[in-house]
């Protein structure tokens, strides 16, 4: 008997790790333009900037009739012993192999099969994909928003990437979910800074949005950032529904690298690093201003001389981070005489403000 296009798409989704699939139309998702407007502030830099675009598949492909969701779980374990080294951490999502690289081999793979059967236009994307990912998972009854913001897609739970094709096949839509959390507030006690509370979800208070911005972070920011040098997935892991983690982090350096590495990493070091990896789009200046701010979870002498030494980066948001580090740390004797040697040398009028500012606190404070 003849295959249904539809079953033919479950069937690879079972056969290719793929936890969730469903469909929806391809019609604009028009319900949600208030709120991409209200949030495109907070959110230039990381998704596409044309509302219109992110609204309309078919300003993605003409003729579009159907948009095929999937969710793939990246729920893993971690077995690894940890040393008495001075480490950062990485997001389970974000260690390893980028996603997107990986989550693009398994959709191009299904548009491939849909071509060659059915003749069908396909276009493959995910994450930086013009569309909003969370409309499209949901309109296609992948899952539902969970209380930690996040699709909890019905198999995969909240630790999942997600991905779409926009096709000119018409073909049967999926039901929306009906599932909730209930009760369960695991996601809110998990969350180190408050950032999901009964009340909703604030991004600016969000570890994972901060590791992710490119300006420098306020002192009440560094603070807040704890050993997150990218990415921050408590409230992901935290969650009931998530699918049994199938795979196990046993590199300690992938999931947790050492933050002197990270600081003393040239460009090209960062690159063959990390080049292959999510982290590596944000780049170097970035991660090193974050593996600054996990200092602060270590302090003592070894952290201080880490970050005395970023001083003498030639990023400057690393130099800016490495003294406001060294000020939140106390200065001390070899905190404040790096800071002064290095307001000496500083070329740059604001560093050098930044540099004096702190030398006069630390200074008051009797360091
Ligand atoms: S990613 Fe981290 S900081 Fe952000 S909401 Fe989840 S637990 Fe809170
Ligand atoms: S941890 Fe509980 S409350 Fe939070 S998203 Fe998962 S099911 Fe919902």
């Amino acid at each position: 008997m003849k295959m249904k296009a539809e079953q033919l798409i479950k069937k690879y989704a079972g056969e290719n790790s793929i936890s969730d699939i469903g469909i929806c139309s391809a019609e604009d998702f028009e319900g949600i333009r208030a709120e991409l407007e209200k949030s495109a502030d907070i959110l230039k830099g990381f998704v596409e900037k044309d509302i219109q675009k992110r609204i309309s598949p078919r300003m993605s492909m003409e003729g579009a009739k159907s948009i095929i969701a999937a969710a793939v779980s990246y729920n893993r374990d971690c077995c690894f012993e940890i040393d008495d080294e001075i480490r950062g951490y990485i997001s389970m999502g974000a260690a390893g192999e980028d996603y997107h690289l990986y989550m693009m081999r398994l959709l191009n793979g299904l548009a491939e099969i849909l071509r060659q059967k059915y003749g069908a236009e396909c276009r493959c994307f995910t994450d930086t994909g013009p569309l909003c990912d969370r409309a499209v998972a949901l309109r296609a009854g992948i899952g539902y928003i969970g209380k930690n913001g996040c699709v909890i897609a019905k198999n995969g739970g909240a630790a999942v990437f997600l991905g779409y094709i926009i096709t000119d096949m018409e073909l049967e839509k999926s039901s929306k979910s009906k599932d909730t959390c209930g009760s369960c507030k695991n996601c809110l006690k998990s969350c180190p800074t408050g950032a999901i509370s009964d009340k909703g979800f604030k991004t600016e208070k969000c570890i994972s949005f901060l590791t992710q911005i490119k300006r420098p972070l306020t002192d009440r920011e560094i603070l807040s950032i704890g050993l997150n040098l990218y990415g921050c997935d408590k409230c992901q892991r935290a969650c009931m529904k998530n699918m049994p983690a199938e795979n196990e982090v046993e590199d300690i350096d992938a999931a947790m690298p050492k933050i002197k590495d990270i600081i003393e990493m040239s460009n090209r070091e960062f690159k063959e690093t990390y080049g292959k990896t999510a982290i590596g789009w944000r780049g170097a200046a970035v991660i090193k201003r974050n593996a600054l701010c996990a200092l602060l979870r270590y302090r003592g002498e070894k952290a201080m001389e880490i970050a005395c030494g970023a001083l003498k980066s030639e990023n400057k948001l690393v130099r800016q981070t490495a003294a406001q580090v060294i000020g939140l740390m106390g200065g001390g004797k070899n905190g404040l005489d790096a800071l002064i040697n290095a307001e000496k040398n500083e070329k740059d009028t604001d560093i050098i403000l930044v540099y004096r500012d702190i030398i006069e606190r630390l200074k008051g404070a009797g360091s």
